[in-house]
């Protein structure tokens, strides 16, 4: 009766002899981080080659499951989707000049016709291209449109498993509005959106303030999944609430209050080049060294200096030096700049006596510091930065990276520094692509605007691997019910024993037809071995069916994210009941 009712009713069954499910004992080798060990070891997801990965029935569900979650909070924010192809003509990103500037992280193919192609890394091109030709009325906007669709990058290091791989799975959205206000609430409408996405997936997911690139101050926000594995450095405040990442980050510092200190002179420092090389031989601090380093800012080398124990952030000197692009300039221009090596520059009368200095604003007021001689094996110390560098106060600013326990730019409390895996970005493009393509749409007076433009990308794949980063402990995966490939592991203990097989498949039924989705474990195996399995692939709630356990009057039901004591034994016709209750509670 049961199996002719599968039928009628299509309710679908899953056993494991037939699920191809493959978990595996050992690590894979190139394996660093946790969830990528156990994307493999779960049998999620399979290597093809380095960077490309199959995703098996497991994670192929769990990986479903995430899209359906960002396709219905796509949709509820009233975005449209499309899909666009993989395969890009190369004549879009000429449009934008891209495709010279994407430089060798893009995939360039040639069809048979000698016809250049892009294998999709992202669609701006393509999205607003497409806009053009569909939007010619303010009628038409605001209007948000995206895509759930497969990107690649050459990566030169591909690692983390699906953390950094050449291809992978993205939801990229475009949002067109005809002006700033419009196109404001778009922006936070797609980050609300965001939100839902991320705890709906069972993510801790926080919004952090990032750099907007060569886009000016555009704003935006990355989503960083905290885990100790991240990639990505971000800081925080607790006082505040403030969160940007590293590139982006910004302190408070105040002025040094160094004492006077007598005329500078030179000390001999032979071989020792780094700040810990030369703090070693003077049996100093590395915080009372200036670090000197020289960099070439839109074709014109500039020093800056930080204290010792710091490091330059890029980003912030650019944005400081209102330059287009800055590079550490190679051993030629340091040499012909300040007269000596690397490791022997420093602020007191260089070479170039027109080299201009910069220099990070904790350095303000510094006294009796120690600096290169700008003279190779020499350094020059009790050196005071204004008296005998001659840096004025416009120069220092806020330049390095900030590390734990510097101080919130916005509110005076300490920062701290954690660690994140980006899984999303919100940003506002203004009309970069929409000038360039020569996107408008008509007002009311029939005049032609150029669109305003924003982008939206949810990394699907990376999110796939980032909760198993976040949620897991030494024997597995613990899945959120949102995502798990299945909520339920029925574990049939006796599968050679009719009766029991009946308890056990009767309520697969059943939790199918409650809309449940479960997967029966009717291998025989020693209990031991199918448990090990069932807590490495990590779903949400385990029942234990076995002729013992029915003779002692019912079936265990144990959540995966809790311990044995607080296993339940509950009668068969309670079971569904007791399970939807467990899966409520996670
Ligand atoms: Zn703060």
């Amino acid at each position: 009766m049961q199996q002719s009712g599968r039928i009628w009713y299509n309710i679908p069954i899953m056993k494991w002899t037939k699920s191809l499910i493959q978990t595996l004992r050992e690590n894979p080798g190139d394996a660093e981080i946790d969830s990528h060990k156990l994307l493999i070891r779960a049998g999620l997801a399979r290597k093809v080659a380095g960077g490309l990965y199959a995703y098996l029935p497991l994670g192929m569900r769990s990986l479903k499951k995430i899209q359906q979650i960002v396709r219905e909070e796509m949709d509820r924010a009233g975005a449209l989707e499309i899909v666009s192809p993989i395969l890009q003509p190369a004549e879009l990103w000429r449009t934008t000049g891209r495709w010279d500037t994407m430089g060798p992280n893009m995939f360039k193919l040639r069809d048979r016709g000698e016809h250049e192609f892009a294998l999709g890394p992202t669609a701006e091109e393509v999205f607003t291209d497409l806009a053009k030709s569909l939007i010619s009325s303010y009628r038409q906007l605001p209007v948000t449109i995206y895509q759930i669709q497969w990107k690649f990058r050459d990566e030169t290091r591909p690692r983390f498993g699906l953390m950094r791989s050449k291809e992978f799975l993205m939801k990229d959205a475009y949002s067109f509005d005809t002006d700033a206000d419009g196109a404001d609430r778009s922006y936070w409408n797609m980050y609300h959106a965001y939100e839902r996405i991320y705890a709906r997936c069972g993510l801790k997911a926080v919004p952090v303030q990032a750099d907007g690139g060569d886009m000016g101050d555009s704003m935006t926000h990355e989503f960083h999944v905290l885990a100790d594995a991240g990639e990505d450095g971000i800081a925080f405040c607790d006082g505040c609430g403030y969160a940007a990442n590293l590139e982006k980050a910004e302190r408070r510092a105040a002025p040094c209050a160094d004492a006077d200190c007598p005329a500078f002179e030179e000390v001999a420092t032979p071989n020792a080049k780094t700040i810990e090389e030369v703090a070693a031989f003077l049996g100093l601090p590395a915080d009372r060294f200036v670090k000197s380093l020289v960099y070439i800012a839109d074709g014109k080398p500039v020093m800056v200096c930080v204290q010792g124990d710091r490091d330059v952030n890029e980003v912030k000197l650019k944005r400081f030096l209102g330059a287009k692009s800055v590079a550490l300039a190679d051993f030629g221009t340091v040499l012909k700049a300040t007269g000596a090596n690397a490791g022997f520059v420093g602020p007191v009368a260089p070479a170039d006596a027109s080299l201009k200095i910069v220099a990070d604003i904790a350095l303000k007021g510094a006294k009796g510091r120690i600096v290169g001689a700008n003279k190779d094996d020499f350094h020059l110390k009790n050196v005071d930065l204004a008296r005998d560098a001659k840096i004025v106060d416009a120069d220092y600013a806020d330049l390095v990276v900030v590390k734990d326990g510097d101080i919130c730019a916005k509110c005076g409390k300490p920062m701290a520094i954690k660690r994140g895996i980006e899984v999303g970005q919100v940003f506002k493009l203004g009309t970069k692509y929409s000038a360039a393509f020569n996107a408008v749409y008509k007002n009311d007076k029939l005049e032609d605007h150029v669109m305003i433009m924003g982008c939206y990308g949810v990394g699907v794949s990376r999110t796939l691997q980032a909760v198993i980063e976040q949620c897991h402990d030494k024997d597995g995966i613990i899945w959120p019910a949102s995502v798990a490939p299945y909520q339920v592991i029925v574990e049939n203990l006796d599968p050679d024993k009719p009766e029991v097989t009946k308890v056990a498949d009767d309520l697969e039924s059943a939790l199918e037809a409650a809309g449940i989705d479960v997967i029966v474990d009717d291998r025989a195996e020693r209990p031991g071995v199918k448990f090990k399995d069932a807590d490495l692939i990590g779903f949400p709630v385990r029942v234990v069916v076995g002729a013992k356990g029915l003779a002692n009057g019912g079936v265990e039901i144990k959540r995966r994210c809790d311990d044995k004591s607080k296993m339940q034994v509950v009668a068969p016709d309670a079971a569904v009941e007791a399970i939807k209750a467990a899966l409520e509670g996670e």
